[in-house]
């Protein structure tokens, strides 16, 4: 423990009689939750082990864990099954007395799995001979023959490693003959019809069909898919030759099982008032052969009953229930009496032969279902929580005895405990004549018309006015809403319990009758004979019920408990989906508070928490005290009580005893606790007792633990200038403000440095801080500067020629021209044609092609359009169609240039009226018009000569006439010649405008 208390913020307390809040139930969860989470399933409670299937292998079982275990002080390690089998090996060796570890919790909580874990320990630790070899081996192999839970409510129990013993409380036998909703009759029924081989079967005269068999169909619940019935028969036939079953035995004890089956399928006929007979003889026959007895005397017993009537026999017939009783009373009694044999057998096998051994010391191993609370509680269920009743208040007592006893041996004042004694309700379910099992008794066995609801009315008329006992009838209001009219409720000391009489008489009564039992003991199988022995006949003692069965065998189970000092293992069920890692918190409480675990814990607490031998204790602190430290050379108890005045202990905190210091509270232990962690840094070492590996991960530990301190002050100090300077920022440059002043533009210039413009044309630029606004701008200008320098400089002629012209076309069309935006981003080029006629290149001779363009040519008379190519050579502009020159214009005779404002590519070529080879203006149109116009420019060098007109566009057609261009906006282009003569042209509406 103590190496985890400096753990217990993440991972809780690994005692929870360290729990600083020991009454909050919580408190109690939180922690199992918080240490569940991290996989550590097991927690103390002092020296119980409370244990959480983790529902996944955990890496904590191998040999070198076991070796961790081995002789270890409980407390110095962390909890374990390994720790409490042993310590109980340990203390059965030094004190030579007789152990018990007992084993407890709801089914699926991880009982088996823990003995297992004891065992296989126990296995391999403890020194063993060959003898004991072979011992350990049937041990361990008697576990499937014994596997008699079937996830109902069976008490089993399982033997010891040393001469190993096997006790045998309860068998549910009723389980044998009815099963309730969900629950399986005994696996072996199973296992034997799924995996017994072919012939076998033939002569058990067994189908491989478990729904072919009454006992085996009642609970709906032949097949449970986490069960394999064919490889589970395997492992139990291996088993029971290796424990030592002789082949005849096994067959003897398979007939037996055989038999059960075909007894519960025998039928009878008959009215109810009338006598039964039985109307399946090949049962019978199955029947005489299996049990070896006489077929006919079978059917005889099965159907009457003897009676003995001053001193002579009588012969009366059953009636059909009284039959079936009788049926399911032999079915019950020869499977339990089997189950009996069976474990003593075991018994037997396991005991040492050696006569030296005869009064060795045991271990006993014993699981045993918790506290179970259902939907609907019956006469098993009774039992059960009885038997936990009995448990809870042994382990009160002990735990009681045990710190009494511990405070006397170290002469402390023993202060009483308040706790709450569950006597009360043992005597209400055990006390001779007035207690619940003696009534039932006496119902079961008292002539008359005696019924479960009858058992009720009696309960009501001699324990009714029982502070722990109520009944529909009894109680009122509240209460009765959630009780049944057959039933009672007990107070347990865990909770209520309703239980429902219905079948408490039939599963209490295990009477046979005489000539029954006469058969068996005329019976051929050596087992049954063994089973049934004629000296029971003799005796004519009232037979034993169920219940008093239970009780005798409870009692014997708590002398054995008391005699042998039993270890706790609390099992608790995480979730019912048997999934790993999920913690349901309302089953987890419903367990916590069924097992009664805050009650155990109460008692632990109710004196001192914690407490420790003088010498752990001043080994572990020494160092927090001058005096104490290094070493303390006076006697131990004046060592510790120096220590504690050094830490300010208060005197009612602790109390000094013979032998060991006893703390009342954790908070105290854990404050001295904390005190040495702090301790531990500054002194870089560990107490010298530690090993070497604990002291240099110390040493290390204290390194980091430096540096850590030293990284942190640093940051501090950093935040501290940074708020002082964010203050002053405005001040002059100063002490107070310097580091956050250079911090500031250390972090302009960085961001700077990742956000400057990656064009020319990107304009944008980080905000500056003030004291930077002038640096800012002489670093922006100097970067542009950098930057078209860098442009210019990559710039290459071709692109150069195109920018030229770019910047011909926005001197003449930017803001002039709607169509003048879209052309920016075309690039301009030096032909739209796919080729010019070669006789066409021929007769321009040597003049060099500057641009080439389809264009379309409007007619001076009638506007009538014409598809042309419009050549720009170094000396002319060419009009062309196909292979012949229409027109040309030399540059020198170009007038000038007209074009509308809007976004059409009408354009007009003026050319001097006086020149008779022209014939007039020339009205072209262009989809490429900028670019077009700008090359004319450009070649002709007519810059200046480009006229922009709003509306219209006059024009000379030859002759002195003269023709008129109107131009308009409308949705889509239109050329035509319009109602009034002119040319009217439609130009398209841009958005952009
Ligand atoms: P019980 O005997 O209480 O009915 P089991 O011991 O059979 O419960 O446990 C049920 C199942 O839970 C086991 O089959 C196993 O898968 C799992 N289990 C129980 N204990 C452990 C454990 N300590 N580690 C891993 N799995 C466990």
């Amino acid at each position: 423990m103590e190496s985890a208390l400096t753990a217990r913020d993440r991972v809780g307390v690994q005692d929870f009689v360290l729990l600083e809040n020991h009454t909050s139930e919580a408190a109690f969860i939180e922690n199992l939750r918080k240490r569940f989470k991290e996989n550590l399933i097991y927690t103390y409670i002092g020296s119980v082990l409370v244990s959480v299937n983790p529902y996944k292998d955990l890496e904590i079982y191998t040999k070198n864990h076991m070796e961790r275990y081995r002789g270890i002080n409980f407390y110095e390690v962390s909890p374990h099954i390994y720790a409490v089998s042993d310590n109980s090996y340990r203390s059965m060796r030094t004190e030579r007395k007789d152990q018990c570890i007992l084993i407890s919790g709801e089914s699926g909580a991880g009982k088996t799995e823990a003995s297992k874990k004891i065992l296989q320990y126990y296995a391999v630790t403890c020194p063993a001979s060959d003898q004991v070899e072979t011992v350990k081996d049937r041990l361990l192999q008697s576990n499937p023959v014994l596997e008699v839970n079937t996830g109902g409510n069976t008490i089993s129990s399982t033997g010891a490693p040393v001469g190993g013993h096997i006790l045998n409380y309860l068998l549910e036998k009723s389980r044998v003959v009815h099963q309730n909703h969900g629950e399986r009759n005994f696996h072996i029924f199973y296992q034997l019809i799924e995996g017994g081989e072919e012939d076998l079967l033939r002569r058990l005269g067994l189908e491989r069909n478990p729904q072919q068999y009454q006992y085996l169909v009642k609970g709906n619940c032949p097949k449970v898919s986490s069960i394999n019935d064919r490889s589970d028969w395997k492992v139990v036939r291996k088993a029971l030759s290796v424990i030592g079953f002789s082949e005849d035995e096994v067959e003897e004890l398979l007939n037996i099982i055989a038999s059960v089956l075909h007894l519960g399928n025998i039928q009878y006929g008959g009215e109810d008032s009338g006598n039964a007979y039985i109307t399946t003889d090949t049962q019978i026959k199955y029947l005489a052969r299996l049990l070896g007895v006489d077929g006919l005397v079978l059917k005889e017993a099965l159907t009457h009953k003897k009676i003995i009537a001053k001193g002579e026999e009588l012969k009366s017939p059953l009636n059909l229930e009284q039959a079936s009783s009788a049926r399911d009373a032999l079915s019950k009694a020869v499977y339990g009496r089997t189950f009996t044999w069976l474990v003593n057998k075991i018994n037997v096998s396991l005991a040492y032969k050696d006569e030296t051994y005869k009064n060795a010391s045991v271990i006993g191993l014993l699981d045993i279902y918790g506290f179970e609370v259902f939907q609907h509680n019956s006469f098993e269920q009774f039992c059960i929580n009885y038997c936990n009743e009995k448990l809870q208040q042994l382990f009160i007592e002990l735990t009681l005895k045990s710190e009494q006893d511990e405070y006397e041996a170290e002469g402390i004042t023993w202060e009483p405990v308040q706790y709450f004694n569950n006597k009360i309700i043992c005597d209400l379910v055990e006390e001779k004549f007035k207690g619940i099992i003696s009534i039932l008794d006496e119902e079961c066995l008292r002539p008359g018309d005696a019924s479960d609801i009858t058992f009720l009315e009696k309960l009501e008329n001699t324990v009714g006015g029982h502070a722990h006992l109520t009944t529909h009838k009894l109680t009122d209001g509240k209460t009765r809403k959630v009780m049944g009219r057959e039933e009672f409720r007990l107070l347990h000391y865990a909770g209520e319990v309703n239980y429902n009489v219905n079948g408490f008489l039939d599963k209490n009564n295990d009477l046979l009758f005489r000539n029954l039992k006469e058969v068996m003991c005329m019976s051929d199988n050596k087992i049954l004979t063994q089973c049934f022995d004629r000296a029971e006949l003799k005796d004519s003692r009232r037979p034993e019920t169920a219940a008093t069965q239970f009780k005798t065998s409870l009692a014997k189970l708590m002398e054995i408990l008391m005699s042998k000092e039993p270890s706790y293992v609390r099992c608790i069920k995480p979730n019912d989906a048997k999934q790993a890692g999920r913690f349901d918190e309302v089953l987890i409480r419903h367990q916590v508070k069924y097992l009664g675990l805050m009650e155990n814990l109460r008692v632990r607490r109710a004196g001192f928490a914690y407490r420790r031998h003088y010498e752990t204790f001043l080994q572990r602190y020494k160092s927090l005290c001058p005096e104490t430290w290094p070493s303390w050379q006076g006697k131990l108890a004046d060592g510790v009580s120096t220590l504690v005045k050094h830490l300010g202990y208060k005197p009612e905190e602790y109390k000094l005893g013979r032998s060991k210091i006893f703390i009342r509270f954790p908070k105290t232990l854990f404050a001295t606790e904390d005190a040495l962690e702090t301790r531990k840094h500054s002194l870089g070492e560990r107490e010298s007792h530690v090993s070497h590996a604990v002291v240099v991960q110390a040493w290390w530990k204290g390194i980091l633990a430096c540096r850590r301190a030293r990284r942190r002050r640093e940051a501090a100090n950093t935040i501290r200038r940074f708020i002082k300077g964010f203050i002053y920022r405005h001040n002059e440059r100063c002490p107070e403000n310097e580091y956050f002043l250079d911090y500031v533009r250390y972090s302009f210039l960085m961001k700077l440095r990742r956000n400057l413009p990656k064009t020319v044309l990107d304009k944008s630029w980080p905000t500056p801080p003030t004291a930077l606004i002038e640096a800012s701008e002489r670093l922006r200008k100097l970067y542009m500067q950098n930057m078209v320098w860098g442009y210019c400089k990559k710039i290459n002629p071709e692109w150069k020629h195109q920018l030229e012209q770019k910047m011909v076309a926005s001197e003449i069309f930017k803001n002039k021209k709607d169509n003048y935006p879209q052309s920016v981003p075309k690039l301009f080029v030096g032909t739209r044609l796919k080729e010019i006629n070669p006789k066409v290149l021929q007769s321009l001779g040597s003049e060099k092609m500057k641009y080439a363009v389809p264009v379309t040519k409007y007619d001076r008379k009638g506007y009538k359009a014409r598809p042309r190519q419009l050549l720009l050579t170094s000396n002319s502009a060419v009009i062309v169609e196909e292979a012949k020159l229409k027109q040309r214009i030399d540059y020198a005779a170009l007038k000038g240039i007209s074009v509308s404002s809007l976004s059409d590519g009408v354009f007009v070529l003026h050319v001097p009226t006086e020149d008779k080879k022209q014939k007039g203006d020339v009205v072209l149109q262009s989809d490429h018009i900028i670019e077009t116009l700008t090359k004319v420019a450009i070649c002709a060098d007519k810059v200046n000569s480009i006229n922009i007109n709003q509306g219209s566009i006059t024009f000379t057609m030859g002759q002195g006439r003269e023709g008129i261009i109107d131009f308009t906006s409308g949705s889509e282009l239109l050329v035509a010649k319009a109602k009034n003569g002119h040319l009217s042209v439609t130009a398209p509406r841009l958005n952009s405008r």
